[in-house]
């Protein structure tokens, strides 16, 4: 059983989000080894649903060729997933989420988890069971959005 949460993988991942203004989700297999990493390219690709977390999913089943990730591997990400991101944990076998922000902290974005990941991963347990582990390293992060808002 794999020993989360990581400083080491959430360091990693607010420090490209505060360097790369854009938020950063990993997918991490059952050694703790980073093996994808995804960060929010909306406007880049003209795709709304290309969110870190969605990006990091999809990058690590083409990786391992699989549309369902083997056993212990979690998500990371530096902000809490949005219900998109957190169904596709559900769709994609995820063992376990870590994050870090929440909207609590968005400035004046729009409210991304308008239901909670808990929530959403609470309703789906019927597809998968997922552990969740929220606000890891907030006061790393939580500044983010409203001190780009200045
Ligand atoms: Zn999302």
């Amino acid at each position: 059983m794999c020993q989360h949460p990581s400083t080491k993988i959430m360091t990693e991942l607010i420090q490209k989000q505060w360097a790369d203004h854009s938020i950063h989700a990993a997918i991490v297999n059952e050694k703790s080894e980073i093996i994808a990493i995804g960060k929010t390219t909306v406007s880049q690709t003209n795709d709304p649903t290309a969110h870190a977390e969605i990006n990091a999913i999809r990058s690590a089943c083409e990786l391992l060729k699989t549309d369902t990730l083997p056993p212990d591997y979690w998500l990371y990400s530096t902000f809490e997933p949005c219900p998109l991101c957190s169904s596709a944990v559900l769709w994609s076998g995820i063992d376990g989420v870590v994050y870090a922000n929440d909207p609590r902290f968005r400035g004046s974005l729009p409210d991304w988890s308008f239901i909670k990941c808990r929530t959403m991963l609470e309703q789906g347990v019927d597809i998968h069971q997922v552990k969740l582990i929220e606000n890891f390293m907030l006061d790393e992060i939580k500044d983010y959005f409203t001190r780009h808002e200045k």
